[in-house]
């Protein structure tokens, strides 16, 4: 026990924010796999393309819809 790392010169910060993104990533990727198994697809114009806003939103490549992976089913 030679090494003493001295963790308060971490910056805590950033290590948080990497800690909360990956939390939220995994989440959605939970959310994601729950409401579309079988893959993406647009519930307005049926495509399959889509791309996902930072705050879990799938957003259609052909008709922007925007569909949340959060939201409850309704
Ligand atoms: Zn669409």
């Amino acid at each position: 026990m030679s090494e003493f790392i001295i963790t308060e010169d971490f910056p805590d910060n950033q290590q948080e924010f990497d800690e909360r993104f990956s939390d939220e990533q995994a989440c959605y990727d939970y959310l994601f796999r729950m409401r579309w198994p079988n893959g993406f697809h647009c519930p307005r114009c049926g495509h399959t393309d889509f791309w996902m806003s930072s705050r879990g939103l799938c957003i259609c490549c052909r008709c922007e819809y925007h569909q949340s992976i959060t939201a409850g089913t309704h």
